[in-house]
């Protein structure tokens, strides 16, 4: 294997890789942007049909005719961020970007304005490609305030909100914790010792959890503080905005409405029981009575050390991929083959992976650091199945299309892993390596659905405290999320006493704009699931009902693409649908204890 074919070629989303050829694209970008904004300012009011067309065709054009030097910078970035000239490069797109996004933003607010005087226009034929475009914009508009005063709550929120979520992530960053390994002790920063939490070493793995929560224990006056403001200052927001209950901002950006998360939530509630059996299993295959809150997803003790070439993984995932469609098989074939994914481990790379569609040359590029784990096998598979999304939804529509909101954005993805999961069990010879791919997929699938269904409980929880006019300290909320916590899990894990502060880490509690961010979650875990029992019960004739899904982009919403494949989601049935899947992997791994 040469070391190329790790590392990934961005020289095809531009003409030139000349940084001064670059910069001309971006600066030639801000001056288009301008230019539309000269056109259009103060006159979208009076478009009708036609040449509301013709605008939202032309912001797609713009789209596809930049989104390539875009992506080489920060792509270029995200790979490197201490190369010189990737440094400058990324700045550079932030700032054209910023300069674009200024300028373009009456755009939505007048368009929504146009809407809201002529709702017709959402259904004019002239403009059935961008119906659900258009829907999605009317829906925001009641709710919408002046522009004065959106500017104002700008100005508000980065000197409010964003300074407590500045303060949280700080005090992450910059603490550092002392703990003993092997003997000695160790300072390490918050980064280092969480990757502690998966330690094989189970003592390790107990004191890490202790140490870190105990000192995010210490300063529960400040997270008190934060969470209280955040949440107060979110129901006010509501009020103002005319809100007729918190979760729905939350509601329109992901597409969703109320019925649909109220029945997956009363799914997950229905099925607790069903998690709990599964970490009653790992208990034993750990040799435990019972687990702890430090052992939930923690590696299984005798599990074999499996090692994957480069090569051998892209042979897996592409296999898997290919057993499902041939079309979509090759697809991925193709990431390989264009050098369309860097893998290659290295210093000032980002850390995690991403992939990232790139809509105008219809494919993806993706990123992960790869190691030759089993985890890195997956983290492939998942991250080609958002490329296969990509490759479908660019095919079919325009880009105004292809933004998927997070609830659908996952179901190439997760269904990705479980082809992998699917080829890597038929493979395995021996029980444990059984278990490894099935703890693997289940503690995924516990984290998404159960223990992150505990925060949208804890968050509803807040708001109720505060209409009850409760005070948020830092005890009474830390008792919401135990309450939460423990609807989840009840008697089938035990917590250290200093788990009760576990709220205080989660960033996104303390993000401007971001309330309710967790059920989301939740729903993509559980939607796949269904698909994927579906698929078992259908065989290939499910297969062009996924791809069509997929290639829907955002032109549908979620409700409309499970009404496709013959469901209501609104339904509690389709939800069970993806319990029951998951039941058949509890179950296939009690056979294999
Ligand atoms: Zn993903």
């Amino acid at each position: 294997m040469t070391r190329e074919e790790m590392i990934w070629d961005l020289s095809q989303l531009v003409e030139s890789i000349n940084p001064a050829s670059i910069q001309k694209k971006l600066d030639s970008m801000v001056d288009e942007a301008e230019k539309i904004r000269d056109t259009y300012h103060g006159k979208i009011g009076n478009l009708d049909a036609k040449d509301l067309l013709e605008l939202l065709e032309m912001k797609d054009a713009y789209t596809l005719k930049f989104e390539g030097a875009v992506m080489y910078c920060y792509l270029m970035y995200s790979a490197d961020s201490t190369d010189d000239v990737a440094k400058q490069l990324n700045d550079a797109a932030r700032k054209a970007y910023m300069k674009v996004s200024q300028a373009l933003a009456f755009i939505d607010i007048e368009l929504g304005k146009l809407l809201a005087e002529k709702p017709s226009l959402v259904t004019n034929p002239v403009l059935v490609e961008y119906k659900h475009y258009l829907e999605r914009t009317l829906r925001k508009v009641p709710y919408m305030l002046s522009e004065t005063e959106e500017r104002l709550i700008i100005v508000k929120d980065k000197n409010g909100i964003d300074a407590w979520q500045m303060l949280q992530s700080d005090w992450l960053s910059t603490r550092t914790f002392d703990i003993e390994i092997e003997g000695e002790t160790k300072t390490l920063p918050y980064g280092k010792i969480v990757g502690l939490y998966q330690s094989p070493n189970r003592d390790l793995r107990k004191r890490s959890n202790q140490i870190v929560y105990e000192s995010l224990g210490k300063d529960e006056l400040i997270w008190a503080s934060a969470i209280r403001a955040v949440c107060e200052d979110h129901l006010q927001m509501s009020e103002l905005r005319k809100y007729p209950t918190p979760i729905i901002q939350s509601l329109i950006a992901n597409d969703v409405d109320r019925q649909t998360i109220d029945s997956l939530m009363n799914t997950i509630e229905k099925n607790v029981g069903l998690y709990q059996r599964y970490l009653r299993l790992k208990a034993k295959m750990m040799g435990l009575d019972k687990l702890a809150n430090y052992d939930i997803v923690a590696p299984l003790p005798n599990t074999p050390e499996m090692d994957y070439a480069w090569k051998e993984s892209r042979k897996e995932v592409v296999d898997a991929y290919m057993g499902f469609d041939e079309e979509m098989g090759g697809w991925v074939d193709e990431m390989f083959e264009r050098r369309h994914i860097d893998g290659e481990v290295r210093k000032g790379k980002s850390s995690g992976a991403f992939c990232a569609s790139w809509l105008a040359g219809k494919s993806a590029y993706v990123l992960q650091s790869f190691n030759r784990k089993m985890g890195n096998v997956y983290t492939q598979a998942h991250e080609l199945g958002h490329a296969v999304h990509a490759y479908l939804s660019s095919r079919a529509q325009k880009p105004s299309n292809c933004e998927v909101g997070s609830c659908i954005a996952e179901t190439g993805s997760i269904f990705g892993e479980l082809l992998l999961t699917e080829q890597l069990l038929s493979k395995a010879k021996t029980k444990e390596e059984k278990q490894a791919i099935l703890t693997c997929v289940l503690d995924e699938f516990g984290m998404a659905a159960f223990q992150v269904s505990a925060r949208v409980f804890f968050e509803q929880s807040m708001y109720d405290s505060i209409k009850r006019g409760e005070f948020l300290d830092g005890e009474t909320v830390a008792k919401s999320w135990v309450a939460a916590r423990d609807k989840i899990y009840g008697d089938s894990v035990d917590w250290l006493n200093v788990m009760k502060w576990e709220w205080t880490m989660k960033p996104h509690y303390y993000m401007a704009n971001y309330r309710f961010y967790n059920y989301p979650y939740v729903f993509a875990q559980l939607f796949v699931f269904a698909l994927y029992q579906l698929y078992k019960e259908q065989g290939d004739g499910f297969v062009h009902k996924l791809k069509r899904l997929l290639a829907a982009g955002s032109s549908k919403s979620p409700r409309e693409l499970g009404a496709k494949l013959g469901f209501n989601i609104t339904d509690e049935t389709f939800w069970e649908k993806g319990m029951a899947q998951a039941k058949q992997f509890i179950d296939m791994l009690e056979e294999n204890l």
